[in-house]
């Protein structure tokens, strides 16, 4: 079975920095450090990452200690200043791509546009951007819903960072023709769009996709509708372990693809594990990464 490796693998830029800034802060840290939530959307790195000293927070009691590290998407107002009034220190690992999406969404408010925003409900970009511009800003997750809304005004369009393409694409169109004039504002983090286009060339040239990441990643399910829309045998996995000969009986080419918060251990564990399936072998035991690898993912 030949593997074919997608270009575009691994941790994107922004979860590779908040990562970085939330084990660097641990290690330096002289008391607890929390998160709000898990920091990016991969178990087995949150895991990792509470290892070396990074805890993640249910509850705001929960917040105490030197440190508080903002995830990649943002995170409420409530718990930052639940954070700041226990004395903790902030740091920001906030996506500059996020920020800067939220920065073109209060400006477009600012200049009276009526904004529509396709992303997920309760994912924290939404949520922490709707927190802000309350009914200002309507979030959309479908066409069906983005049929239901009231337009009035100037409307202006743009997208979670992590949405699909072509989710986007059509609600755009939907709404052009329900309104005389709209503003469309691409926010899609390109990290995100090359890899759906990534994606769309490649179920074109295998017979079984596996994508790797967090089942709860947003950007790594866009990969796997991608495949599912193809009607492709596609397998949205997590870990090695989650893999199944029996998926590739029948397959002469697999294509492999990641989501942007799993890291290259969780990769390269898949690919051998991959390898194995192929060539007919019994699993072997994955090659863990050392401390150092361990903190540099
Ligand atoms: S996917 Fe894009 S927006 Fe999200 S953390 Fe990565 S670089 Fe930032």
């Amino acid at each position: 079975m030949e593997i074919v490796v997608a270009k575009h693998m691994g941790f994107c830029g922004g979860v590779k920095r908040a990562v970085e800034m939330a084990g660097g802060t641990a290690e330096a840290a002289s008391g607890a450090v929390y998160t709000w939530g898990p920091l990016i959307h991969n178990p087995q790195v949150v895991r990792r990452l509470q290892d070396a000293g990074v805890r993640v927070a249910g509850a705001l009691e929960d917040l105490r200690g030197d440190a508080f590290v903002v995830s990649a998407y943002g995170v409420e107002h409530a718990v930052l200043d639940a954070a700041k009034a226990q004395g903790m220190r902030v740091v920001d690992a906030t996506c500059p791509v996020v920020i800067r999406a939220h920065s073109l969404a209060f400006k477009l408010v600012e200049e009276g546009y009526s904004l529509v925003v396709v992303g997920d409900h309760g994912h924290p970009e939404m949520v922490t951007l709707k927190e802000v511009l309350g009914d200002k800003v309507t979030i959309v997750h479908d066409r069906e819903e983005a049929a239901r809304i009231k337009l009035r005004g100037k409307v202006a369009v743009m997208s979670q960072t992590t949405q699909s393409q072509e989710n986007f694409r059509q609600i755009v169109g939907d709404l052009s023709l329900r309104t005389k004039e709209l503003r469309v504002v691409n926010t899609l983090c390109p990290a995100i769009t090359v890899r759906q286009e990534e994606a769309e060339r490649m179920v074109e040239e295998v017979d079984a996709l596996v994508v790797i990441g967090g089942h709860h990643s947003a950007n790594t399910t866009r990969l796997w509708e991608i495949g599912q829309a193809h009607r492709l045998p596609t397998f949205h996995i997590e870990v090695a372990d989650e893999l199944k000969a029996d998926w590739f009986v029948d397959v002469t080419r697999v294509g492999v693809m990641s989501g942007a918060s799993t890291p290259d251990w969780i990769v390269s564990e898949v690919l051998l594990r991959l390898d194995e399936i192929g060539q007919g072998h019994e699993p072997t035991e994955p090659t863990r990464p050392t401390q150092s690898q361990a903190e540099r993912a």
